[in-house]
């Protein structure tokens, strides 16, 4: 089983999670830039973040045969801090890098209107740069915020086979499916979405346009949950096919819209040949 984690947060991850994912058959990664925990006060520590997830991270990544790339935004809940929203202007040289898929993530976390001016402000830098977008959808309100999150998408002109709507559920499904939009769903080991229920949706809604990822980060989270995702399509009947189809090719079609994947040398099998060279690294 070939799997393309397309939401992951690598930073927050230690090296057993590289090592423990790549014998699971994680061969790549897209990490979206995120909320860190502890509230950022300067764009330098925004850049210095940005710069590590264009160059450490996928560094750190290749040690493990593991495939790396970024996608980069200022995260809906810092959009909210005004000593932030200088980010803004530093965010067009991050989207020339090669290494950046998308942009993102992007979206609401409260709702309000310092979030909407920054989505807007976005979505018109992905148009622009001709990239992707993920959207980040609320954990609080989520319908509600789905459905402001697509007229928001629509609005901005990006084209809807562009935009990936993330953290869906049954209830915001439908929504996203009938918007043309792409489905993210992120499976968490305790709450919200879990594999059984991933099944279910895909018997529901089908393999299309769908992406699992395990948006593993600082908080409780398990980046294996992709390969358990396709065990439990295995065992409910999906073919080989269809499990390749969602864990491997239908992220490899959308982020390959930014012209800019590579997955050149991306071995079947894993080939990671030991962290020695990250030892010692404090
Ligand atoms: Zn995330």
């Amino acid at each position: 089983m070939r799997i393309f984690d397309p939401h992951i947060h690598m930073t927050s991850r230690t090296t057993d999670d590289y090592e423990r994912m790549a014998a699971a058959g994680v061969r790549a990664v897209v990490e979206p830039a995120f909320w860190l925990g502890q509230p950022r006060t300067s764009v330098g520590s925004f850049t210095d973040y940005f710069d590590s997830l264009v160059g450490w991270e996928p560094f750190r990544a290749g040690q493990f045969g593991v495939r790396h790339h970024a996608t980069i935004a200022l995260n809906p809940k810092e959009a909210n801090d005004p000593r932030c929203r200088a980010v803004l202007d530093v965010l067009p040289r991050y989207l020339e890098k090669d290494g950046v898929v998308a942009v993102g993530e992007i979206g609401y976390d409260s709702m309000t209107p310092e979030e909407d001016e920054v989505f807007a402000a976005q979505l018109a830098l992905a148009v622009e740069h001709e990239l992707p977008a993920l959207v980040h959808t609320p954990h609080r309100d989520k319908a509600r915020g789905v459905e402001r999150t697509l007229a928001v998408v629509v609005e901005s002109g990006i084209g809807a086979g562009r935009v990936v709507v993330d953290h869906l559920n049954e209830v915001t499904v439908r929504a996203v499916r009938d918007s043309g939009c792409w489905l993210g769903f992120s499976i968490y080991p305790d709450t919200k979405m879990s594999p059984p229920r991933m099944v279910e949706l895909l018997k529901a809604y089908g393999t299309e346009r769908v992406l699992v990822n395990s948006a593993a980060d600082w908080g409780r989270s398990d980046p294996l949950l992709t390969r358990a995702t396709g065990e439990a399509m295995l065992a409910a009947g999906f073919t080989d096919d269809d499990v390749d189809l969602v864990l491997w090719r239908n992220p490899v079609e959308f982020y390959g819209q930014s012209g800019r994947l590579d997955l050149s040398d991306v071995d079947a099998e894993p080939t990671f040949a030991g962290n020695s060279i990250l030892r010692g690294g404090g």
